[in-house]
Formats: structure tokens, sequence, C-alpha cells
């Protein structure tokens, strides 16, 4: 058995990183960036008025108030999209829209509230301002915001719908992005059946195929959900080869033996692994839900030996969570998670999702942590680290509270509802009012 972290670290290491493509904007959300976007303008691009007023000089308003107020002459008009053209002088102001260019010459907004605008007999159009202004005063200035060329997003960033408006500011209708991972979930188990169905005596519904589906989907991956598999170890072993891309190999290789042997329906791992690779194995992953136990029906591991898998690690100190194995064979990297709801959804949260992030080039793959204080105590699992389920508060001190909502490894009614999973050290009883380590669930 291995710790969580020695298993994290096995994951990191056989996870490569996929190509970049140029996608559309559109369809970026949720994609890494394969490149930094950097500013391809000032913004603001020019002085910009943030209010509806008069642009003038701080210093012909710098007696003005309500009583005395100070008579200023217009000399035009500036609007978004066509600003005032000449510099303005001594004892003259723009009549200024929001969004609109600062004319030359000012240095400050007087917003319309604290002004009066009048004309004379002659028609010559004038203000009065009410109130002094500070220099820059509703102005945001060119280059406040960013200046060309200065970096906005980093490689590695996961585009979220905030970060569309930058990138559409700085003329980005395709961005370059690493390529999705493609995922197969494979469901086994002889009591699961299909959503529509109603269970018969003994049976249950697929719920992993479909978590699964969401949860892969979440992390940015494509997906295939086949079809479920029953506890049987020739059926899975098939289904398991297909998956992978071996099925094409191994029927010829039972051809093969068939006709020389007269044998049964049977793959040595020698002849799989002289197969050639199919190509772009690499971003492929398949997930198996159920069966990985020391149960008679478990067959996953015993398949996945007899198929000649790499078996990279089977039992991690993890609870729930603890039969997880993860292996590859024929490149594509295998995931087959113990079948309790929660411990699909857990394993899928510490391990999985990290792979898939981190194969589309994110920087942060990992979940992110925080710490909190425990709602009610807890007691920590055998020999093993807990990553509990929990929801998440905060107190009226600003505290983060967390409350643990494990009703068991099967209880995926208290997991709908969570925000984090708490950590329990192996072997520990924490206390109401402990801090705990958190992982924040995307
Ligand atoms: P296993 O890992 O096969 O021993 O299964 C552990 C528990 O998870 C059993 O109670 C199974 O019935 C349940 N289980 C297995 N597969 C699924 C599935 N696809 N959806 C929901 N529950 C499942
Ligand atoms: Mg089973």
């Amino acid at each position: 058995m291995i710790s969580i972290s020695e298993a994290f670290e096995i994951v990191e290491r056989e996870t490569v990183s996929l190509d970049a493509e140029t996608i559309d904007l559109n369809e970026s959300i949720g994609r890494v960036l394969a490149r930094e976007i950097r500013a391809d303008t000032d913004l603001p691009p020019f002085d910009r008025s943030q209010m509806d007023g008069f642009a003038l000089r701080t210093k012909d308003v710098e007696k003005a108030s309500e009583k005395n107020p100070v008579k200023l002459k217009i000399a035009g008009e500036s609007v978004a999209g066509k600003g005032f053209n000449r510099k303005i002088k001594q004892g003259e102001a723009v009549r200024i829209m929001t969004g609109a260019r600062v004319s030359e010459g000012a240095d400050a907004v007087q917003k319309k509230e604290l002004a009066c605008e009048f004309k004379n007999a002659k028609g010559e159009i004038f203000v009065e301002i009410f109130q002094t202004t500070k220099a820059f005063q509703n102005i945001a200035l060119k280059g406040a915001e960013i200046k060309t060329g200065e970096k906005v997003f980093d490689k590695g960033e996961i585009i979220g719908a905030q970060m569309i408006a930058p990138l559409v500011s700085f003329g980005c209708a395709a961005v370059e992005v690493f390529q999705k991972p493609h995922v197969s979930i494979l469901a086994t188990g002889s009591e699961i059946v299909g959503v529509r169905e109603t269970p018969k005596p003994d049976q249950i519904r697929d719920s992993n195929s479909w978590s699964l589906k969401a949860f892969a989907e979440n992390a940015g991956a494509t997906v295939d959900v086949l079809p479920r598999v029953k506890d049987d170890f020739e059926n899975l072993k098939s289904h398991i080869a297909k998956a992978v891309g071996l099925e094409r190999q191994l029927r010829s290789t039972n051809d093969e033996l068939r006709q020389k042997e007269n044998f049964k329906l049977q793959i040595p791992n020698s002849k799989i692994k002289n197969q050639s690779k199919i190509k772009n194995q690499k971003s492929k992953i398949l997930i198996l839900s159920g069966g990985v136990s020391v149960g008679d029906y478990d067959f996953t591991k015993p398949a996945l030996r007899d198929l000649g898998a790499e078996i990279f690690f089977e039992r991690v100190a993890l609870c729930p969570g603890k039969p997880t194995v993860f292996a590859r064979l024929n490149d594509c990297l295998i995931f087959a998670l113990p079948g309790n709801p929660v411990s699909v959804a857990v394993t899928f949260f510490l391990f999985v999702r990290a792979a898939f992030l981190k194969m589309q080039g994110a920087k942060n793959y990992k979940l992110k942590s925080g710490f909190a204080v425990l709602a009610e105590k807890i007691k920590g699992a055998k020999g093993r680290d807990s990553f509990l389920p929990a929801t998440i508060e905060t107190n009226s001190k600003g505290k983060l509270i967390a409350s643990v909502s494990f009703g068991g490894s099967s209880n995926f009614i208290a997991f709908a509802r969570a925000d984090c999973l708490v950590f329990v050290p192996r072997d520990e009883n924490l206390e109401a009012g402990a801090v705990v380590k958190i992982l924040f669930l995307p």
C-alpha cells in the first residue's frame, strides 16, 4: 500500500502534456492556454471620461462653489466614438460623455450634476461649474489598466468566463490551447443497470458512468461512455482490450492461436506486448469502476494483469478509495476505481482530474487547498489518511467552517452537496474546532 502523495507523484510522472491547437474563442471556455496572452493595446487606449459632464482645466475652477460658480465657455463636444479634436484653452470646457476621449488641455471632468449649461443672448453656450476638481478627477488615464506588450494571462491558465472580456479586447478571436484528453468510461458490475431501467431485486442503477462523465467533462476531457460490463473475466478482458485499442490485435492473435493449437480464446501477454501501438494513444485514458477489491467476482485487476498491463499502484492508504488502481496498457493510462460512488468521486478528484489537467498543460492541476475549522469531531481511519466530503460556510467571525457529510463511501446523497474534501490524518481523532486542511472541489 502506498501513500496518497506517492500515488499522486506516480500519476504526475506518467502523465504527458498534449500538443497545442488553435480554436475559436467561442469554444474556449474550460480550455487551457498554450501560449501567454499579451496586451496588443494600452487600456484604456486614450484618456477616458468616467462621467457624463464637462472636461476642463482644474486651474480654471479652483475657486468654484455653489454660491460662486465659475463660468466656462463650451468649446465643443466629445462623445464616445468621436472625440473633440482641439486643445482646450483657458476658460473653456468640453461637454463630454462617459467613455469619450478627454480632449488635450483638460485635466479633469466635472460631472453633469455639479454644473449647469446655458446660452447667452448672442447664442454662445456656457457652463457654470459649482465645485472644484482635483487633477485627473473622473479620468481613466491611457494605459492605467495595462500597457501594450504587458502580460495578461499565462500559458497554462484555464480559460474562464471572466477572462473572455480581456481576450476579446486584445483581439484574440482564436486562441492557442492544449488538446483535450479523451476518456472512455467503463462501469463493471453484474448488479448495475441503466438509468431508464427499473432495477430488479439485487440490482442498482449505474450512477458511476454518469458522474464520471460529468466530472471528466468538467475537467476538459471528451468522453465516451462504453456499455456496462458484467463481472465476467473473459468478457471484461475483451472489453478492456477493445477500449485501449488492442481488440483488432487480439482478434488476429487469437485467430492465429486457434488455428495453430486449437486453443480456447486466450490472450497471452507476450503476444500483446509485441503489437504495434495505435496512433494518438497518449491522449487516451480509460476509467473503470468496480471490481477492484478482493471479492471472488472482482476481475478488474486479474483482467488487466492478463492483458499485460503495467500496474503502477493498486492500493493507496486512502479512505475512501483504498483499492484504486493506476496502470498503462497499449500506451493508454487506466484508472480502475472502486465502485462505491463516493470512492469514485474522491479518487477522481484526487488523481484522475489532476491527470486530465496536467495533460492539458494546466499550471494548477491540483485541487486548490486551504484551511477550515471542523464543525464536529471526526475520527481518522486506521492506517489510512482520509479525504472526507464536507460542506463549508463562513461564520460571523469570518472563519470557514467545514461540516463533514460522509455517510460512508456509498452515500452519494451526502456527497452531492459537498464543497470540499477534509483531510483527516490516519489514526487521528480530531475534535470540533480543530483546524483542518481542505481541498476545494471545483
Ligand atoms: P465494487 O467496487 O465492485 O466492489 O462495488 C462496490 C459497491 O459499489 C457495490 O455496492 C456496488 O454495487 C457499487 N457500485 C459498483 N459499480 C457501481 C456503479 N456503476 N454505479 C453505482 N454503484 C456501483
Ligand atoms: Mg462489483
